[in-house]
């Protein structure tokens, strides 16, 4: 197995069995978790200034399987952030009404705005993974939707937010582990459902589902990160690294104080 990119080459096929989900870059879990700490507080101070400057938004996209750690990556990557500053979103099957509508838009009306950051867990990419593979709409609709995608993502984009996408890589055999500590931990239990094992029993397709979104909605402007997600404190490293060096990259400042500030005078 070669080096594997963290943004699978635009335009090529993505083959997942190429992304070993158990790498660690070579770190420890120790220093990891410094390492850690320290872009947890920087990721706070950005988006402090984001706030403040209120010409950018962050959307984060978390897809994979279940079991693969969405919940838990908000939990940590964001532990520092301000909570007011944040949206996020959480796309269970659509209700009728969202059913009435176009596959986008319940997804448009919890992209972030500007000055905040948006967190999907599962998202539009739904529409490409559990509808394809069940077939709940016919191939004719999901095949627009990879182009109908980029085009949403482009206009979020156009509009002053940064889009990153992160596939959470889990192999079948740690979802069995965790499937097992769930059913195990009387704390954990309520999270395991008995829909997870037909979903499971269809790994593969949701694999093939994958690899399609993975390659045709892999954008320079929206980029996909397949994320090695087997250790949860590698993954949280590599999403919260990868945030920070995306809003670096903004070259956020906290705007210039008004005219006349420096002489104002707080009365006793
Ligand atoms: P969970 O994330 O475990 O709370 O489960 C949410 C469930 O909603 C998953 O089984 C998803 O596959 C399902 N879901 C999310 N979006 C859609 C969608 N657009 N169509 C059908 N099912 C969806
Ligand atoms: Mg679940």
């Amino acid at each position: 197995m070669g080096a594997q990119p963290l943004i699978p080459p635009i335009g090529k096929h993505v083959k997942l069995n190429e992304y070993d989900p158990g790498i660690n870059g070579g770190n420890n879990k120790d220093a990891a978790t410094q390492e850690l700490k320290q872009y947890q507080t920087r990721l706070a101070d950005l988006q402090e200034m984001l706030y403040a400057q209120g010409k950018h938004a962050l959307l984060v996209v978390l897809q994979g399987m279940d079991t693969s750690g969405k919940d838990g990556t908000i939990k940590s990557v964001f532990e520092s952030v301000n909570p007011i500053g944040m949206n996020i979103a959480a796309f269970k099957a659509p209700t009728s009404t969202e059913l009435s509508h176009d596959f986008l838009w319940r997804i448009h009306q919890q992209v972030p705005a500007k000055g905040y950051i948006g967190i999907f867990n599962r998202s539009h990419y739904e529409d490409v993974l559990v509808v394809r593979v069940n077939s709940l709409v016919p191939q004719e609709i999901w095949e627009k939707r990879y182009q109908q995608i980029n085009d949403f993502e482009r206009l979020l984009v156009e509009s002053g937010t940064v889009v990153l996408k992160f596939f959470l890589h889990i192999s079948k055999e740690e979802q069995k582990e965790r499937l097992l500590a769930r059913l195990n931990d009387p704390q954990k239990r309520w999270k395991f459902s008995m829909g997870d094992l037909p979903v499971r029993d269809r790994w593969d397709d949701y694999m093939r589902a994958y690899e399609d979104a993975l390659e045709r909605c892999n954008t320079d402007y929206a980029p996909w990160h397949i994320v090695p997600a087997n250790r949860k404190w590698y993954r949280n490293l590599v999403i919260t690294r990868t945030i920070v060096d995306a809003l670096e990259k903004l070259k956020l400042r906290f705007p210039e104080a008004a005219a006349g500030l420096e002489n104002v005078v707080i009365p006793d």
